[in-house]
């Protein structure tokens, strides 16, 4: 039997765990009710962490029971301990629902995904209930904004899309100019740990309560095949955590920041790094709310300059941007593959098993904590399958399933853009592709690897200085097309014909 009528049903994702978000604009208690359902295809369609599982769930049933302790009415899906009953996808879910109970309307936030907002348009269609997108108020730009800015540009850049939206929100601005006279202190930042090694400040952990323990013991009976530990979950799954989580690394991590920004360390996973991505990917927490804290450390003095507009930079600019391009360029963005990149991804990507001790420990951090920072994320995993030429969807599955943050507006451009260039130059005007020299400059990584970085051929030659000249002779004519890559290609003139025939040969093992 159907139960009374309802008059807007409120549609909360995964990622949409904000009572402000525009979806409750209105909210009538008495007339209103709020859905929200754990589909196993969003934990399936690509072979998802255990801690991203846990991560988005136990976040959702936190979220859950705070809007019932407020009186909400919420209609909610818990996944099934097994694979019995499950219900695959959120039509199914839907369907199930409205076959239950009636409503007038569907309403929900954009949702952050193209697939998803696809699937709800389609079985709002096919159930013959109207839909209602609301827009997305958690960013600090819109996609409509985007557009207009992309608009008659021969190429983006982050750098003036970031510019544009300091000035429209006045952050570090003063007097119509950037505080401290530049838009950008990279100059003083980018260094590495040194012969010292960090002192790093570990982040706040927030061990599971009963709700998220209910949560973990599921997914590892319900996901048990799955990668990644679960033993070390501590992530901010609330939004009372994420606010916690910024308050000790506006303390403890902001005021080096960018000083080591880009430098890793062995065995060291978290270093100067903020941690808020998932609190702020699932809307646990505002991007304005971290960037105003970080902008007020600089103005009490606690901060310095260099390391609150590095940050407030990676918030602004890069995380608008790429928000901006994924929503320009889809559906059509997941099928670009400029360099034609087709080889498998490795197995060892989902082990950490391999000599390369770079890979090991990025890949090992990756699978015990399903974090790894940027430079991690860039500059050895995603640099490695950009040398060896794997196909940018491969990557794309395995970033999308390993990190706690990972969603695919932020994620796909992230990979199959700025790492691998499939995108032929709309996310970086070049490829980030380097040698094991870089590693070596940023890292102490080297130090324990039995390979030597600055070796091309030979036994202990580095795989990634080998696949690094391979990769700029096998890409060379496409390369030199581009101003930022003339040099690096320059310097392929340099070997002799024998030593570019033993690189050929080596890397061709590698690949
Ligand atoms: C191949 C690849 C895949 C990535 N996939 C994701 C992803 O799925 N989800 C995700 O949130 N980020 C992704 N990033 C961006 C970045 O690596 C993470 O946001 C960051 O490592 C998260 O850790 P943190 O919160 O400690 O970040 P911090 O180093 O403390 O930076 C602060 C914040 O800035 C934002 N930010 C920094 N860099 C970027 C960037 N390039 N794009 C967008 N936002 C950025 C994040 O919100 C981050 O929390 C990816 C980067 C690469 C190279
Ligand atoms: S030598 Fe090469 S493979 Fe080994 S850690 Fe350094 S960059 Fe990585």
């Amino acid at each position: 039997m159907k139960s009374k009528p309802l008059r807007n049903l409120v549609l909360v994702l995964g990622d949409q765990l904000n009572a402000d978000s525009a979806a409750f604009d209105g909210f009538d208690r008495d007339a209103d009710g709020v859905w929200m359902a754990e589909v196993c295809h969003e934990s399936e369609h690509v072979w998802t962490h255990k801690a991203r599982i846990v991560m988005f769930l136990a976040a959702m049933r936190h979220f859950r029971n705070a809007l019932e302790d407020r009186g909400l009415r919420v209609l909610y899906r818990e996944l099934p301990a097994t694979g019995k009953d499950s219900i695959e996808t959120f039509s199914d879910a839907l369907e199930q629902t409205l076959a239950e109970l009636e409503c007038s309307k569907l309403v929900v936030v954009d949702p952050g995904e193209w697939r998803v907002r696809q699937e709800l348009k389609d079985a709002a269609e096919r159930l013959g209930v109207a839909l209602e997108f609301r827009a997305d108020r958690h960013f600090l730009s819109t996609p409509e904004q985007f557009a207009e800015h992309a608009e008659g540009r021969k190429q983006l850049r982050m750098e003036y899309f970031y510019r544009e939206i300091r000035r429209r929100h006045n952050v570090l601005m003063k007097d119509g100019k950037p505080v401290g006279g530049k838009w950008n202190f990279d100059h003083d930042n980018r260094k590495s740990y040194g012969k010292q090694g960090p002192d790093p400040h570990p982040p706040k952990a927030f061990p599971p309560d009963a709700v998220t323990a209910g949560v973990i013991k599921l997914v590892n009976r319900r996901f048990a095949e799955h990668p990644g530990d679960m033993d070390a979950f501590d992530w901010p799954v609330t939004p009372e955590h994420a606010a916690h989580a910024l308050k000790d690394f506006i303390k403890n991590r902001l005021p080096r920041f960018g000083d080591y920004q880009d430098a890793m360390w062995t065995g060291e996973p978290f270093l100067n790094h903020s941690l808020l991505s998932a609190a702020m990917n699932l809307k646990l927490i505002n991007p304005a709310q971290v960037v105003q804290a970080a902008v007020d450390a600089y103005q009490d003095g606690s901060a310095p300059l260099n390391c609150v507009e590095g940050f407030v930079r990676q918030i602004l600019g890069w995380r608008e941007y790429v928000r901006g391009v994924y929503w320009l360029h889809m559906p059509g963005y997941l099928e670009r593959n400029e360099l034609g990149a087709d080889r498998p991804l490795p197995d060892f990507y989902w082990t950490g098993e391999t000599e390369m001790a770079c890979l090991r420990d990025a890949i090992g951090q990756t699978l015990t904590y399903g974090y790894a920072h940027h430079t991690q994320r860039l500059m050895v995993t995603g640099l490695h399958a950009l040398l060896v030429g794997v196909d940018p969807r491969e990557v794309h599955k395995w970033y999308l399933a390993v990190y706690v943050d990972a969603v695919e507006w932020v994620e796909l451009p992230n990979t199959l853009g700025m790492s691998q260039f499939a995108d032929g130059g709309v996310m970086a005007s070049k490829p980030y592709a380097a040698s094991g020299k870089y590693i070596d400059r940023m890292s102490n990584y080297c130090q324990s690897c039995r390979f030597a970085p600055a070796k091309a051929t030979g036994d202990d030659a580095c795989p990634f200085t080998t696949l690094y000249w391979d990769f700029l002779d096998r890409n060379r004519e496409r390369l030199e097309e581009n101003q930022r890559m003339k040099l690096q290609v320059k310097n392929l003139d340099r070997k002799t014909d024998e030593e570019l025939a033993s690189i050929r040969e080596a890397a061709a093992r590698l690949r």
